[in-house]
């Protein structure tokens, strides 16, 4: 494996002034984390000096990479203006505009720092629009850490009744129980689940909060049927649609509801709309944003947020996006459908127990032979999670980055050579552990 003698001296510093040594749950360890020092396109550089294609691009963040020079451009031109004030900007319009011409369900936006708030907020605009306090949402889906967003996370990996109504939990010790009682969870492509919860949730459901292809459940294609149930009973009951793309928007030009057939009512947003600075935005239709303001009224919802829009972020995330052009979404088209069939491929060839989901520059490695189609499909008991950690260690030792548990995304400065040398690697990986008996 790639030497981490100076990561293991910072990690060392780190452990006393962190809770866990770390400052985000999330920082992969296995053991300790790989300390960048600098990226560089599709590569980062750690602190030792290994070079590894970068396949998280900071969960999905950085489309263009590391370093994209028109970003860091424009983000260090208007850092010479000041970085924060009260007064609005020239450069949040800017982005807006340009989220509203590509979007087709946002008319108008909000933006804030990070894809929680957005979704908080989406939430709370909901509640504000219907008067409705409750939610539904997908068993299994990450929404960030909004309690009503987070609640029902912690499922049994060994829970396999697929007959089972899926009941919310507070997520954490401490939390609220109330919280459960205003969360209302379906299953992922279960058309029956959704349209009868929704009928008898009705008059008490602000929203149904939908990711169009949820990361954290499997990274699984929703069934046309799903999606059109979900749109028609929705309608039928005054429920609005958050369709969550704070991950997904880099599907597509006009984000990910519209291929899939998905019309929201809000759009939550975030990641690779910051190029690269913290940032989240909710979005939809004008009818709905009005909770938010209006030229004459005191708003239901206020909304602020004391770094929100601020122009550094919107200057960076307006440059980030102006460069995904059609063609880069069809550059990240092709090396995406090149990475799946390659790595599907391989597969066949083996006869492994492996699957591939994922769509456009997204896709996920499952450590079984079926594709899922939901969440408790998707769940991992401990053996194949081990599988997938030596998995990640195999990919390490041919300077591959793979997410644990996670999309791994690509970014425009990827080249098929850099797709090859994935599907190299896992195809070496499958050799080895056919030969040792255990893939
Ligand atoms: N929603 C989705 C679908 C996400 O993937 C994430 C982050 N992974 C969030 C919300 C939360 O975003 P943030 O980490 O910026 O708070």
């Amino acid at each position: 494996l790639p030497a981490r003698t100076k990561s293991t001296r910072l990690f060392s510093r780190a452990m006393p002034v962190f809770p866990g040594g770390v400052t985000r749950a999330t920082v992969e360890k296995d053991p300790i984390p790989f300390y960048v020092a600098y990226g560089e396109g599709a590569y980062l550089v750690d602190v030792d000096g290994n070079r590894l294609l970068d396949l998280n691009n900071n969960f999905t963040t950085l489309i263009h990479g590391h370093g994209f020079e028109p970003v860091r451009q424009a983000a260090s031109d208007l850092m010479r203006m000041g970085t924060c004030f009260a007064n609005p900007t020239q450069h949040e319009i800017g982005l807006a505009e340009l989220l509203v011409d590509r979007i087709p369900a946002i008319e108008q936006v909000r933006f804030v720092n990070s894809g929680t708030e957005a979704v908080m907020f989406a939430i709370k605009a909901a509640r504000a629009f219907t008067g409705r306090p409750g939610i539904v949402r997908i068993e299994g889906a990450y929404h960030g850490a909004y309690d009503w967003a987070e609640a029902g996370q912690a499922v049994d990996p060994n829970l396999s009744d697929r007959a089972a109504i899926p009941r919310a939990i507070p997520a954490y010790h401490g939390t609220p129980a109330s919280v459960a009682d205003d969360v209302h969870l379906i299953r992922f492509n279960d058309v029956n689940g959704l349209e009868q919860r929704l009928d008898a949730l009705r008059g008490r459901v602000a929203c149904v909060l939908i990711d169009p292809m949820p990361s954290r459940a499997g990274l699984i294609h929703p069934t046309a049927t799903f999606v059109e149930t979900l749109s028609s009973v929705a309608r039928k009951h005054g429920i609005l649609i958050i369709a969550d793309e704070v991950l997904n928007l880099r599907q597509g030009y006009a984000g990910a509801s519209p291929r899939y057939g998905l019309t929201p009512d809000l759009v939550t947003a975030g990641k690779i709309i910051g190029g690269g600075f913290p940032i989240g935005a909710v979005g939809g239709r004008e009818e709905v944003m009005r909770v938010f303001g209006t030229q004459v009224n005191k708003p239901l919802l206020p909304q602020g947020g004391t770094f929100s829009a601020n122009p550094v972020s919107m200057v960076a995330g307006r440059v980030a996006m102006e460069a995904m052009t059609h063609e880069n979404f069809n550059h990240l088209e092709a090396l995406g459908e090149r990475v799946r069939v390659g790595l599907e491929s391989s597969i066949s060839r083996t006869d492994a127990p492996f699957c591939v989901t994922g769509a456009s520059s997204l896709f996920r490695i499952h450590p079984k032979r079926l594709a899922p189609t939901e969440y408790r499909e998707a769940l991992q008991n401990d053996a194949q999670d081990r599988v997938m950690k030596e998995l990640a260690r195999h990919l390490l030792q041919w300077g591959i980055l793979l997410p644990h548990g996670a999309a791994a995304s690509l970014s425009t400065p990827m080249t098929n050579s850099d797709i090859d040398l994935i599907v190299a690697a896992f195809d070496d990986f499958l050799n080895v552990h056919a030969a040792n008996g255990r893939a």
